[in-house]
């Protein structure tokens, strides 16, 4: 049998036709007014994704760059920050803001478990003097989302600003960062905006950018402030993943095509056709507040955990990912993220029903499929 590879897990993820092949187009210089008038484009919209009207900066790097520079550009030595840690991503903040010298008082919640703006004020009020608190959007270790909107309406009322790593959530859900009161946003590339892995983004409000100003920390690559003259001038201080960015502005295009409404919508769909899937295999998810970037499903007892992500990934190709840390070997997750269709959907929970029945677990056969098929009919238009 001829087989093919799926891809799907929460990063990298599946990329569209035409903007895989515009990687292949000659290079043009990143010094040209033809560049720039890219480069402005995919900025424009960048900015629609983010739902702000302040700057958003393009860095060379993955992820966890922004998110470094978010931290270096900001504060000062001894600054001391609230970390919101339910996951792996969560943690990294904490980890960013020691490497720093910054005093993280870290807030460690269980994996997949609520954290309410009630109990975000009452941590402030314990730590006075907190410059900002550090919370993620979606926890793609544990398929949770938070109370963004929330966290903002508290921080909001205080001189403390709110940065968010936002992922895997950006374009997946809804995040209003101007709306919501978010005052620093990062994002990067290889996970809902369609691209491969290489590009972070990174936005600040004016009450954010009041600290990047008077910022002490060392940091060079990541300053900030070089994007922002920079971008004044419609460029980049240094050399941009210049292929990359003809491809963000491509799958930007995309997604302004069909609106940001529509796009969360869709994932909405994906997302309960997966979880109704879940549910007639019997499969309980492990976050109390799932969204609908990807789907985290606890392993049963009686099943191997990583066996079951090895089988999917090995036998079926079906690449999903297995769980971290504490999660490791009892759980799975699958991602509906980056450019997937309904029928995508089907093909995971087919692959998942034929290494549930290679491990032996006792089910209705084509139990998940016909729930998931049943949410994507009833939704398709
Ligand atoms: C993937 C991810 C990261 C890390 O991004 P890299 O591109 O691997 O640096 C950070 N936070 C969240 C929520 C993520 O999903």
């Amino acid at each position: 049998m001829i087989k093919k590879n799926y891809l799907l897990s929460p990063g990298p993820t599946p990329i569209p036709e035409t903007v895989l092949s515009a990687a292949a187009e000659p290079i043009i210089h990143h010094r040209t007014s033809e560049f720039s008038d890219i480069f402005m484009e995919t900025v424009e919209g960048l900015k629609y994704v983010f739902q702000t009207d302040q700057d958003v900066f393009v860095l060379t790097s993955s992820g966890t760059g922004a998110m470094e520079a978010a931290v270096a550009s900001t504060f000062c030595q001894g600054d001391k920050v609230i970390t919101l840690s339910g996951g792996k991503f969560g943690e990294r903040w904490g980890q960013i803001c020691r490497c720093y010298g910054l005093e993280v008082h870290e807030v460690t919640l269980e994996w997949g478990e609520p954290y309410t703006k009630e109990q975000l004020a009452d941590e402030l009020k314990a730590n006075p003097g907190t410059k900002a608190v550090m919370a993620t959007l979606s926890e793609t270790s544990s398929g949770t989302v938070y109370d963004i909107q929330g966290y903002g309406e508290i921080l909001a009322q205080s001189d403390a600003i709110l940065i968010v790593d936002g992922i895997s959530g950006l374009a997946a859900t809804p995040c209003p960062i101007d709306e919501w009161k978010v005052d620093i946003m990062v994002s990067g590339s290889q996970k809902s905006f369609m691209i491969p892995p290489g590009l972070a983004y990174l936005s600040f409000s004016t009450k954010a950018w009041d600290l990047v100003e008077k910022s002490t920390l060392p940091s060079f690559y990541f300053d900030a402030r070089k994007y922002k003259k920079n971008l004044e001038k419609r460029t980049t201080p240094y050399t941009p993943a210049i292929s990359l960015i003809i491809q963000q502005k491509k799958s930007l295009d995309i997604i302004k095509s069909m609106g940001l409404e529509k796009l969360f919508e869709h994932h909405r769909i994906l997302a309960d056709a997966t979880r109704a899937g879940m549910k007639a295999l019997g499969l309980e998810l492990l976050s109390k507040m799932p969204g609908n970037i990807l789907t985290a499903v606890k392993v049963p007892g009686m099943i191997d955990g990583i066996k079951l992500v090895k089988t999917m990934q090995g036998k079926y190709m079906a690449y999903i990912a297995g769980g971290q840390d504490p999660y490791k070997g009892k759980m799975f997750r699958i991602a509906h993220l980056g450019y997937m269709g309904g029928f995508d959907i089907i093909i995971a929970l087919t692959a998942l029903e034929m290494t549930l029945s290679d491990l032996g677990f006792d089910f209705k056969r084509g139990s998940a499929v016909e729930a998931a098929e049943a949410i994507l009919q009833e939704n398709w238009e």
